[in-house]
């Protein structure tokens, strides 16, 4: 099909189709769109795209990306630095702070434990979330890796895990939609499931 277009528009579409979300007749709309736009506006497009990929990298404490190495919530001096919340993905932490209700720490695993896609918990940025327990005074540790198989085994595994430090582990609440993301889910829900966290 692609044949048919003019080389750079048949490589943009190709780019758009990498996507998520994005079909082939979506590429196509974005792709000529793009040729419509006016230079500075695409420059700005294209200068995002390679900034995001240049100067964003994992904290080193936490493992979230960010442009600041710690990221602004490890450097915060207004957290409570004893709770550490433990999301699977970047875009987590942002549901999280959506709910305005959590004011502690967190760590971000980059995944979530998963044999089906070989994903092993070593795959994950397990390690350094034990350094971090042995070196920051964490007294809870919150574990909010999503509602299902793959998010529930990370839980399981990481609190086993964290036993023999002595630290408070909690599991959020269900009452998120079971099988679901957190990203996904609203505010008020995800409030709820933090306050009515259990003990593991
Ligand atoms: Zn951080």
């Amino acid at each position: 099909m692609q044949y048919y277009y003019p080389e750079p528009i048949a490589k943009l579409i190709d780019g758009f189709t990498k996507l998520p979300g994005i079909g082939p007749k979506t590429a196509q709309r974005l792709a000529f769109h793009v040729v419509q736009m006016d230079e500075q506006s695409v420059l700005e497009i294209a200068k995002a795209l390679v900034h995001v990929k240049k100067d964003l990298h994992y904290c080193s404490i936490c493992q979230n990306i960010t442009d600041v190495d710690p990221c602004h919530i490890c450097q915060s001096k207004t957290r409570d630095r004893s709770v550490i919340c433990v999301v699977q993905e970047p875009k987590d932490v942002i549901a999280m702070e959506r709910t305005r209700e959590y004011n502690g720490l967190y760590h971000v695993l980059n995944g979530a434990i998963s044999p089906v896609e070989g994903i092993g918990p070593e795959e994950l940025k397990i390690k350094e979330l034990l350094v971090r327990l042995e070196d920051e005074n964490v007294k809870e540790l919150i574990l909010a890796t999503n509602p299902n198989i793959e998010g529930e085994a990370t839980a399981i595994y990481i609190s086993r895990l964290v036993k023999p430090f002595g630290i408070k582990v909690t599991r959020i609440a269900h009452g998120l939609p079971v099988g679901g993301d957190l990203e996904y889910a609203d505010e008020v829900t995800l409030t709820k499931a933090l306050e009515g966290r259990r003990e593991l």
